[in-house]
């Protein structure tokens, strides 16, 4: 695992486009991520792009959201942990979700204004990716990208480092976006059936109990 570490800090140090902040995350990102790869960079960066657009900073306060438009059966997963990390906003935090559409493309909403901005990946550099050993050689056989060979996998990450920000993606708006404010709940309750804790406002009545959704019969996933 160390070794990992090394070699992470190594190559991300390597990277000139960038200033210190960017580099530190992104060293963060790639340990989280936990392999080399195209599609993680390139959510990093269009991530970076989204928040120079809409002349802001990463999230610190949850004054931002994101939706990300990758979808399931979608090799778009490595992509947005790149814009989670670089934007700051996490589904842990509630600030990112998917509005699966197969595509490499993110909203960046500013809350605080009421602003947003659609940034997606240019046509032209998909096309590139995917003609990519990374994934001809290797991704489409099944292969997974940590058993790509390294020679491979660290090109692939590196690939659009040298990239002015506007031939990598392509930016519409900023426009008008009414953001949902309902605010979280924290009145926390037990179901009466598994004991489980669980948000109050998850809770359905079934036999005059409280239950979770869990042992709710009607509940259908
Ligand atoms: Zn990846
Ligand atoms: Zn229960």
């Amino acid at each position: 695992m160390l070794e990992m570490f090394k070699l992470h800090r190594e190559i991300v140090d390597g990277i000139k486009t960038l200033d210190e902040n960017e580099k530190e995350f992104l060293y963060s990102a790639l340990n989280i991520h936990g392999h080399f790869c195209g599609g993680m960079p390139m959510g990093y960066l269009a991530g970076l792009a989204g928040l120079k657009a809409l002349n802001t900073t990463r999230e610190l306060s949850m004054d931002k959201e994101v939706v990300v438009f990758v979808g399931e059966h979608h090799a778009g997963g490595c992509f947005t942990d790149g814009v989670q990390l670089a934007t700051g906003c996490t589904f842990g935090k509630g600030i990112m979700s998917k509005d699966p559409r197969g595509k490499w493309a993110y909203m960046l909403i500013d809350r605080k204004n009421q602003k947003a901005i659609k940034v997606t990946v240019r046509p032209e550099i998909m096309k590139a990716a995917f003609e990519a050993p990374f994934i001809t050689k290797y991704r489409i056989k099944g292969i997974p990208p940590a058993e790509v060979d390294k020679d491979v996998s660290i090109p692939a990450f590196l690939g659009l480092f040298n990239k002015p920000l506007d031939e990598i993606v392509k930016i519409e708006g900023p426009f008008d976006y009414e953001v949902d404010k309902t605010p979280s709940c924290f009145n926390l309750a037990f179901c009466e059936k598994c004991k489980d804790a669980v948000a109050e406002n998850y809770l359905r009545v079934e036999n005059s109990k409280k239950v979770c959704l869990d042992c709710f019969t009607y509940y259908k996933r």
